[in-house]
């Protein structure tokens, strides 16, 4: 590990293992992961739809329902 500063942010599921990388950074991740159902409630009001890497996290909150998962960078 060299410890670059500024890598690569996405979820991990506990349970499977499974990891998703996002183009997004640390604290938006958080975010999502937290506010998942207001995230989904703006999604189906808004004509213009979410940004792809919210359209990929809530796709893999979707999979991993009921599973523990978390945000990981590296
Ligand atoms: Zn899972």
């Amino acid at each position: 590990m060299t410890g670059i500063p500024g890598g690569r942010h996405g979820f991990a599921c506990q349970d499977c293992g499974e990891v998703r990388w996002l183009n997004q950074g640390l604290l938006h991740l958080r975010w999502l992961r937290d506010r998942e159902h207001v995230v989904r409630e703006v999604a189906q009001h808004s004509s213009s739809g979410l940004d792809t890497w919210m359209d990929e996290g809530l796709a893999f909150l979707d999979e991993h329902r009921g599973h523990d998962v978390i945000v990981v960078s590296e």
